[in-house]
């Protein structure tokens, strides 16, 4: 039995990253954020004062950007630890506009690349199964409706005692998934051979043991 990589890509609030620490926790797997990438690329360009809409600046900061994520669940950029300051509504929607010049995804789909060369991972994101790994031996695309993926995030931002407005959270959702389903470069999309999976009514460990029993099947095979 050997490890192998796994792909989970979907809308923003699917609940992806959840399944995907608990898949590599079981499994004993590399878990590789993504979405945090291009959320550090947001916050950098944004500590410089520059417009997420300013292509060509927005492009000229990233030698100077530095990423790095460790195990715990730790973001790194040039140094610092910035895993809370990036999941702010303001980055978030910037994540989504930086997402969509072809320099920014060349420059961070190499890094998760190498960063995959060894097997042994989950990676969470849109288009992991279809332009990261798409040799990934299992991918998922995991969904839930608009409601479902606002109420849920609703609750995880009352947790960590952020203010939050259900129906504002619905919109950026909504318009998030416009912008990441819509735009030139690797938009997102379910690569063919990934197997939909809809969250909407399911627990996190009816999804997980989903997935797990998915991934063991497909290392049995490799
Ligand atoms: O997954 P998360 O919500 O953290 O991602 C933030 C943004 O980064 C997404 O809205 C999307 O625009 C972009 N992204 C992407 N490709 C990925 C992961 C994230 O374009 N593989």
């Amino acid at each position: 039995m050997s490890k192998i990589s796994i792909a989970i890509d979907g809308p923003s609030a699917a609940g992806k990253s959840t399944i995907a620490k608990r898949v590599a926790s079981a499994l004993n797997y590399v878990y590789i954020d993504t979405g945090a990438m291009y959320r550090c690329v947001a916050y950098h360009v944004d500590k410089h004062h520059v417009d997420f809409d300013d292509e060509e600046k927005v492009v000229a900061l990233l030698e100077s950007c530095h990423i790095e994520l460790k195990q715990d669940g730790g973001v790194f950029l040039n140094g610092e630890d910035v895993r809370h300051e990036i999941r702010h509504d303001r980055i978030s929607k910037g994540a989504s506009r930086v997402s969509r010049y072809e320099k920014v995804r060349e420059f961070l789909v190499a890094k998760q690349r190498l960063m995959a060369k060894d097997g042994g991972v989950i990676l969470d994101g849109r288009d992991i199964g279809s332009v990261v790994l798409p040799d990934a031996q299992l991918k998922i695309y995991q969904v839930a409706s608009v409601e479902t993926r606002a109420q849920r995030r609703y609750q995880e931002n009352l947790a960590r005692g952020l203010a939050c407005d259900y129906e504002q959270i619905k919109q950026d959702i909504i318009q998030r998934d416009e912008q990441d389903m819509h735009r030139e470069h690797s938009p997102l999309k379910k690569a063919d051979d990934a197997i939909l999976l809809d969250t909407s009514f399911l627990t996190i460990e009816e999804v997980t043991d989903k997935v797990l029993a998915l991934a063991k099947t497909k290392e049995q095979e490799k």
